[in-house]
This record gives C-alpha cells, structure tokens and sequence, in this order.
C-alpha cells in the first residue's frame, strides 16, 4: 500500500487489489463479530451521518489551509499508514474535503489523502492541542492553526495516499451510487434486486446497490417504510422501493441534521465529535414497545448483524 506512486502500472493496480480483496475477506468475519460488539457497548460507530458531520465540522478549518506537519505515532491501522505519507504531505494545500460513502477525501491538488473512521475512529480539531492519550494515532497539523487528530481504540479505520483521480482507487471504484444522488431512485432500486432472493436489509447494506447505509440506518429505514427487513428484496413492488428510498434519506438527512447541531462545539470539543444519538425506533430496542403500535419489537440476526423490527408495522 505505501508505494502507490506506480499508479500508472496496471499490473500494480491488480496487484494491489487482489490484495485488497483478500485482506477485507480475512477481516470481513471478524469485522461482523466486532461491529455488533462495538455497537451494543459504545453504540457511536460512525455511520455516514457521523462522517458525513465530520466532514462539515473540518472543513472551515481545512479548506485552504496548508499542511505543516503530520505525525504519525502508530501507524498500525487496517492498512498501515504509508512510511513517506508525512514527507509526501508536508507543505501541500487541502483544496477541499469531500466525502464519498463512509471515506473522507482530502483533495490536495491532483492528489487525495483517504480517511476512513472504521469501526471506532473520530477526526478531531483542535487549536488548543492536549496531551495526547491512548489512540490517537496521527495528528495533522494545518497552518490554519488547526491541528486534526485521529483517535482510533479498535485500529479498523484507514489513512491512505493516492496519486491522482482518488475515484479510480480500488477502495472506490466498486461503490454503487450516493443515497442522495438521483442515480438512487425505485428505478435503480427495482432493477437492482430484481434477481435478489437476498434479504432486503442485506440489499440495503450492499454497497453495490448504494453506499453508506450501515446497520443502525438500514434497521431504521425499513421501519420507516413499513418494510420487514427479512423480506426477499425481489418480492418488493416498486412504490415499496420507492417508499424506502424515501425513508432512507430521510433518515439519514435527519441524523445529519442531528449531527449538524453539534457542530458549533466542533473544535476543542471535550467529546467525540460527530457521535450523536436519535431517538431510535427499532434500532438496539429489542423486547422495548414500538414507538407507534406498543407490539414488542424483535430482533433476529441477518448477515451476522442485529436486525430489530416491528412485527405489526413491518410487512
Ligand atoms: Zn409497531
């Protein structure tokens, strides 16, 4: 990973997604086992609304600013932050910070730094730095006089370099259309899982289909749209799936909204910043009474991940 300055070598591209491929196969189980552990004990994973209010919380302070230096304390991540990224990056201008799924892409000329949260991380901003405490493990220290400050228990998440159009890094290439974008719509939706005997929830997960909707989203959505998360996603008729598109940016935009109020704290915040909560309808409630009928809501398991519904408004 630390040499992707080959990038016009397509043997190395191959390469180096193979390897990608079978690392996120090695990790994938034990990444489903952790998720519902991290879940059940902190409940904060960040999802998209927790990146995506990361990245609006940055941005005043990153946007324009050059970088002054970036430490790196452990570089033991889910890939290893690569050796040369700190001589690389010293001295180079963020332009911008965008966000595509659940990555956060600083856009740094024709070069972008890619960091994703994983299970536990969090993007701090600080002016005041503090002493540094277990976890964090990289600080990027801007000339606006910011320094952010990756924290990370579980080590899941991810700080990579790519030289040139960040798109074509294998990590994204694959990904399936934003829950915002108008390329997510029933038509999609419907064609999409036509041939799916999978799960709607699985569907809903599948970052092929569209990116972004982790569990706690997914769980929540489909109980917005009325819709039992084990149902076969080809049963679904299209005004169903139309219904769910629906939810699931409503959702999300709320949780966005949510995340967004918490922004004013955003720099030299004592908490984490970016994690908040909502009122949950089925999501972590099992056994609890459902918000709208009082019917107990239950929770099964579908893809190694806790699936909580409504058996009277779910259908
Ligand atoms: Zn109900």
């Amino acid at each position: 990973m630390e040499r992707r300055s080959r990038r016009g070598d397509p043997a190395a591209k191959v390469h180096l997604k193979l390897y990608l491929t079978n690392l996120a196969m090695q990790q994938t189980a034990s990444i489903a086992r952790s998720c519902d552990a991290v879940e059940s004990s902190i409940r904060s994973m960040p999802e998209l609304p927790e990146v995506e209010t990361t990245r609006r919380g940055i941005t005043p302070h990153a946007t324009g600013a050059r970088v002054r230096v970036m430490r790196v304390y452990d570089s033991r991540l889910r890939w290893p932050v690569p050796a040369d990224l700190p001589a690389r990056i010293a001295g180079r201008r963020i332009d911008r910070v965008d966000r595509r799924s659940k990555y956060l892409l600083f856009r740094l000329g024709e070069d972008t730094l890619l960091i994703h949260l994983g299970m536990t991380g969090s993007l701090r901003a600080f002016r005041d730095l503090p002493p540094r405490v277990a976890h964090d493990h990289v600080d990027l220290e801007l000339d606006s006089g910011v320094t952010l400050r990756y924290h990370d228990p579980r080590r899941f998440g991810a700080i990579l370099w790519v030289t040139g159009a960040a798109e074509g890094h294998p990590l994204l290439a694959a990904l399936g259309p934003e829950p915002f974008d108008a390329a997510f719509d029933a038509d999609h939706f419907w064609r999409k899982t036509r041939s799916r005997s999978a799960a709607i929830k699985l569907a809903l997960m599948d970052n092929h289909l569209v990116v972004g909707v982790g569990n706690i989203y997914a769980n929540e959505a489909l109980f917005r749209a009325g819709i039992r998360p084990t149902i076969a996603a080809r049963r679904l008729s299209r005004p169903r799936l139309a219904r769910l598109v629906m939810e699931v940016r409503a959702t999300l935009t709320d949780a966005i909204a949510k995340g967004g109020s918490t922004l004013r704290d955003y720099v030299d915040s004592a908490g984490e910043p970016g994690y908040f909560q909502l009122e949950y309808f089925v999501y972590g409630r099992e056994g609890e009474p459902c918000r709208i009928c009082g019917a107990r809501i239950k929770t099964v398991r579908l893809g190694g991940r806790a699936t909580s519904y409504c058996p009277t408004c779910q259908r």
